[in-house]
Formats: structure tokens, sequence, C-alpha cells
């Protein structure tokens, strides 16, 4: 499928295979963090080389806590610089309690990177297939696939860190601009055009707020009304947060794409990790127009760092995001099935109940846990 036209001195054409080529800049960071990127690199370069389709060049960025440190930098602008040009940013945990800024406030260059990109669509899949330890009751023959999409440039995080404090009063300021919005609802409208075509949801947006509370949620809803109105063939609908709390612990199942505010959407994703059985294998996506970084939802897990016992699925699952979004991206359906395997492999691992990891009721280490994942492929 990928060919170049290679004219012969003779006047003869030649059809080449060409491999698309694609730069990620890699973040391994700080406690586990190296641990479990590690082995992810391994199984996308097992993945690569397998393809006629794709390649992947792998460019270590060094920032973090640790980093810190050693260099009084967080995010070096060498490393802010080959995220910037990358086709794709692979993060694994940044941050350690232990080490801070000198105002006290903990080392995470993660939201700057969101911030510095305008990643404003922070993705956070919640699935649970038969087999995956979960505090739900299940009815039988039921799964759970829905994805929920965070805002996570502005909302109530527009002031973190300037928030006023007096003796008597704190104030912090919610922020919803309509351009931010438009891009968002405008992404959330796609995913669910792809997650339809692939068979993985009705086709369904539900926007998640308190416009009936709050007018700065009303403006978001009538956004998100504008947009919706652009897809006749999707479901478009809305929920109030607290209503949308409640749903996600007793009937999950219906849900399809969601979309909300950032501490809204801070807040629920924790909920949707807690409802496939923890942080070990909840991945998540902070995708812009130009750029996309995909971390695990989990920290750097200080206190199992060094041990060899850190769950590596969460990172495993992330980097499967990465595959997919590239393959859509660039047109690289190869890439995008690639991807999809990667995402079934590591469900087969959990469902097989074998080879996982302490956090999941096993005995297994990283390396064991990862490579039961390149077993299944
Ligand atoms: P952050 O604030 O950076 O999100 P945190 O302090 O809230 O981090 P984590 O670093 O995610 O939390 O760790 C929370 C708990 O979950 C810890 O006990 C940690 O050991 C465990 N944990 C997190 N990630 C993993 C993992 N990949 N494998 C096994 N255990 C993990």
């Amino acid at each position: 499928m990928y060919t170049l036209i290679d004219t012969l001195k003779n006047g003869k054409t030649n059809w080449v295979d060409m491999k698309q080529s694609f730069e990620i800049a890699v973040f391994d960071g700080d406690g586990i963090g190296p641990e479990i990127m590690g082995p992810t690199c391994d199984i996308l370069q097992h993945l690569a080389s397998a393809s006629n389709a794709y390649e992947l060049r792998f460019t270590p960025a060094p920032a973090g806590a640790a980093h810190y440190a050693e260099t009084g930098e967080s995010l070096p602008a060498t490393s802010m610089e080959i995220a910037r040009n990358a086709d794709a940013i692979l993060l694994s945990a940044m941050g350690l309690p232990t080490v801070r800024y000198p105002d006290g406030t903990e080392i995470s260059p993660q939201i700057e990177l969101r911030k510095a990109l305008t990643l404003f669509a922070g993705v956070r899949p919640v699935t649970i297939q038969p087999g995956q330890p979960t505090p739900l009751n299940m009815p039988p023959g039921k799964s759970v696939d829905f994805v929920l999409i965070r805002e996570s440039t502005e909302g109530l995080f527009y002031t973190q860190g300037r928030g006023e404090v007096t003796k008597d009063e704190a104030r912090e300021t919610l922020r919803i601009t309509r351009d931010i919005s438009e891009k968002l609802f405008q992404f959330a409208f796609n995913l669910a055009h792809d997650r339809k075509a692939h068979g993985r949801g009705p086709g369904r947006v539900t926007c998640v707020d308190k416009a009936n509370v709050f007018r700065a949620f009303a403006f978001f809803r009538e956004i998100f009304d504008v947009e919706a109105a652009k897809h006749p063939d999707l479901i478009a609908d809305h929920a109030y947060v607290d209503a949308t709390a409640l749903w996600m612990v007793t009937k999950p199942w219906d849900f399809d794409v969601l979309v909300t505010e950032n501490m809204f959407g801070d807040i629920l994703s924790d909920l949707g990790a807690g409802l496939m059985g923890g942080l070990g294998l909840a991945p998540s996506a902070d995708i812009g127009l130009d750029n996309a970084v995909f971390q695990p939802c989990h920290g750097s897990a200080p206190d199992i760092a060094g041990q060899g016992v850190a769950n590596p699925l969460a990172m495993i699952l992330s980097a499967a995001m990465m595959l997919e979004w590239l393959g859509l991206r660039h047109d690289n359906p190869a890439m995008t099935r690639d991807g999809m395997r990667l995402r079934k492999g590591v469900g087969d691992v959990v469902a097989s109940g074998q080879m996982l990891t302490r956090d999941l009721g096993g005995t297994a280490g990283t390396a064991q846990a990862a490579q039961a994942v390149i077993d299944a492929l």
C-alpha cells in the first residue's frame, strides 16, 4: 500500500515498498517510569519490526523530578523540542513526593506539556471485559466500553497555582472558551464516528455538565449543541455530572463517548479507573491538534520502584492507543490494526488471569507480564 515510484534510467518504473516512519519522544520519567517504559518500547519495536507499513524511532527526552534534583531543570528546553517535533509522545510517570520546587509544589512536567502543546482533549477509555476484576456487579454477558473525554487546558484548572487566598476567602476561576470547546466537541464527535465505524459503540456523545446551575455550563452546552447539529448520523445527549457519577456505577454499559470540563473529568476518570479494577489497567491520552501524549493514569509509584513488580499494562494500553491514533491520523490502517491487536493482547492476558502483577492479585513481575502480552500477540 505504501509505495514509491522509482523511475529507473532505462525509463522503467520500479515499485518499492516504503514504510511510514514515525518519531516517538520517550519520557521515561520517575519511580517505576523507566521499568514500565522499557518493555513497552520493546513491544512496540516487536510490532513495528514485523510490519511492512511503518517503523518507529524512539528519542529519549529527559525530564521529571529526579532530573530536576540532578540538574535544577524539570523540563529542559531540549526535551520540550523533542516532544514538539515528535509524531507522538510516550510518557510513563513523573514526580516524586520527596522532590519539590522551592514553593513546595510537586514537579509535574506532564501538566506543563499539556498546556504548552494545547492538548485539550484528555481521552480516558473505560473498558471492562469478561474476567476482568471489577467492583461492579456485572450482569452476565455485559461488558463496558466507553470513553471519557476530559477538557485538559482550562475549566476549573484555569487558575491552577494562581488562585487568590486571603485570611478569610479563597478564589479560583473556572474558564470555558468557545475556541477550545469547539475543538473539544469536534474531537468528541469524530471519536464517536470512528468508534461506530469500528463497531465499538452506537455513535452517541453525551455532554456532561451542570448547566442547570451554572451559566458557564449552559454556555458549554450551547456550543456542544451547535457541533451536535453537524452530525445527524450520531446521537447527542446531555447529562448532569452528579447523575453521570451514579450511572457510571449503575449502568456504565450504556455510555459511548462522554465529554466534560477539566475538573469534572478529573474526578470521573478516577471513578472510571476504579471500575476497571484500579489504576494498573487505566490508559490515557492527551490530544491536541498537532501533538499527543500517551501515558498511564497512575503516578510514579515510588513505594514499589526498583523492585521489578510494577504493572506495565496501563503503559502498554497507552502505547496501543498511540498506534491507533497515529494509524488513523496518517492513514496507516496496518498501524491502527496493530494498536487494536495490542489492546486485545492485554485484554487476553487479563482475562486469562495468568501472569498478572500483584496489584491485580497475581504474583508476576513487570517483565513476565510484558512477556505474556508478547506471547498473546
Ligand atoms: P500521582 O499523584 O502522581 O497520580 P499518586 O501518589 O496518586 O500519584 P500512584 O503513584 O499512582 O499515586 O500510586 C498509588 C498507589 O498505586 C501506590 O500504592 C502504587 O504502588 C500503586 N500503583 C500505581 N501504579 C502502579 C503500577 N503500575 N503497578 C502497581 N502498582 C501501582
